[in-house]
């Protein structure tokens, strides 16, 4: 990642190819000066000005538009300059060439939103914010973005900041002058200020994951075994055929993805060969495939004949799945109605809105009936996944996250929690907790960001941005 920023940086800001407006972006501190260069017009600040864009020897390239935006207004903070001109790679490509012949260089990806950030204009959450607009699937997922682009979700990571500042002030001083006058008696504040912490770091983490879903979907992997119907939901759900259906076990070799929104919820769907233990290297690297997807995935379905006994399928999809957050799918319904009336009875009153009953006790995993081939249980289905990612599609407010928040706030509340644990006791390692607990969330906003890090978001920033 490059950050020299006494270099001035240009690139095409809008969508290469032809289009009625092109926009080339320049940055840095030549900026102006390129701009006066290559128009002959020194532009008021903010303003759009007519104007002409000339080649080296004075040569009309373009007519166009002009704006200049002096630093700190600007989107970097940096001087910036706007030539809009008609679209069109020949045009453009003439008047980066110029540009970088005045002295620019080529912005590298996400340059621009990189040096908004490094000047303050934007933490890292917001300049994340950016990218995830731009790349949003749904109008959903863009006004999401946009409330993390306004600084909704910075601030709510700015107030437990705040309070954990106050908090550390306390124990710090405690630690500091054991013997003074300032007793630890505030033990029970700060037990209930950690507590009141880690209740609103769990809202939070709520709503980042409600984010992260929204930007990312749920992943969802269907495993079971041969012939149970995986492929046939998979198809089901799709509502095309996307996979090859057929009745000799086994024909599913490689993971096949599937994207789909299913009521809104953006889903990506894996289904794996059917797990079995088999002696073909093909079948059995297959094997080693699908566990390792069912093993990443948010959520396994796990697809059984519903005439196979329930305890035998819950064991089989058990020592398969080890840990991975499973639920079982008792496929084929419609070969076993009395299966359909057994699994109404026991849900009574209609179970929850997701309609899954539990297997072995509140503990088990959720059950639900279907009928890849009918369609039955499908909507409780695609209800159930809906509850499995707490998506709410009607929840105000809610703000784009990815998964690295999501695993920044689960240490921050990993910390916090250990602190709490030693408040009692060792108040050095309770402090030194309490450290670590903020620097997790320094993450989330940028202010404590390797430059791996920030080299790692910004490459997958679009060129321009
Ligand atoms: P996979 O090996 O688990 O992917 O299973 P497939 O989707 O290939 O299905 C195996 C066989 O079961 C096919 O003949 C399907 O038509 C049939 N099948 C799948 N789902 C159902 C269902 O809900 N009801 C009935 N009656 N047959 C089904």
């Amino acid at each position: 990642m490059r950050e020299q920023r006494d270099e001035t940086i240009a690139a095409l800001a809008t969508a290469p190819g032809a289009g009625a407006v092109a926009i080339v972006r320049l940055s840095g501190p030549k900026a102006r000066a390129i701009g006066v260069a290559l128009t002959g017009v020194d532009a008021r600040p903010r303003y759009a000005e007519l104007c002409t864009f000339r080649g080296p020897s004075g040569e009309a390239l373009d007519r166009g538009l002009v704006l200049y935006f002096p630093g700190p207004r600007s989107y970097t903070g940096e001087d910036v300059v706007e030539l809009h001109g008609h679209g069109g790679r020949v045009v453009t490509d003439a008047l980066l060439a110029r540009a970088y012949a005045l002295g620019a260089r080529p912005a590298e990806p996400g340059e621009f939103t990189l040096r908004a950030f490094l000047n303050d204009k934007v933490d890292l959450l917001q300049a994340e914010a950016v990218a995830d607009l731009v790349a949003s699937g749904s109008i959903a997922a863009a006004r999401a973005a946009l409330r993390s682009l306004d600084g909704q979700f910075s601030a709510q990571v700015a107030a437990l900041q705040s309070a954990l500042t106050h908090l550390r002030v306390k124990v710090e001083a405690w630690l500091d002058f054991p013997d003074e006058e300032i007793r630890f008696d505030a033990s029970d504040e700060c037990a209930a200020a950690l507590d009141a912490l880690l209740a609103d770091l769990a809202a939070l983490a709520r709503a980042a994951r409600s984010g992260a879903v929204l930007r990312d979907g749920l992943s969802v992997a269907i495993a079971g075994p041969p012939n149970a119907g995986k492929s046939s939901l998979l198809n089901r759900l799709a509502g095309y055929d996307a996979a090859i259906v057929t009745d000799i076990p086994g024909t599913t070799r490689d993971p096949l993805r599937e994207h789909l929104t299913l009521d809104g919820l953006a889903v990506t769907l894996v289904d794996t060969a059917g797990l079995r233990d088999s002696a073909d290297p093909v079948e059995q690297e297959g094997l080693r495939r699908a566990r390792l997807e069912a093993g990443r995935a948010d959520r396994v379905l796990w697809v059984v004949d519903v005439r196979e006994p329930l305890d035998v399928a819950l064991a089989a999809a058990r020592a398969n799945l080890g840990d991975a957050p499973f639920t079982l799918l008792r496929n084929k319904i419609d070969l076993a109605p009395d299966q359909v009336a057994r699994a109404d009875a026991d849900r009574p009153g209609g179970s929850h809105t997701t309609g899954a009953t539990r297997a072995g006790g509140a503990d088990g995993p959720p059950v639900l009936a279907i009928s890849a081939l009918t369609g039955a249980g499908i909507d409780a289905l695609i209800a159930h996944l809906h509850s499995v990612a707490g998506y709410n599609a009607a929840a105000p407010g809610t703000f784009s996250a990815r998964r690295r928040h999501l695993a920044a706030l689960e240490r921050a509340r990993t910390r916090l929690a250990a602190a709490r644990a030693q408040l009692d006791g060792a108040l050095e390692l309770a402090a030194e907790e309490l450290r670590a607990a903020q620097a997790a969330l320094g993450e989330l906003t940028g202010e404590l960001t390797s430059d791996d890090l920030l080299g790692e978001i910004f490459a997958t920033f679009c060129i321009g941005k």
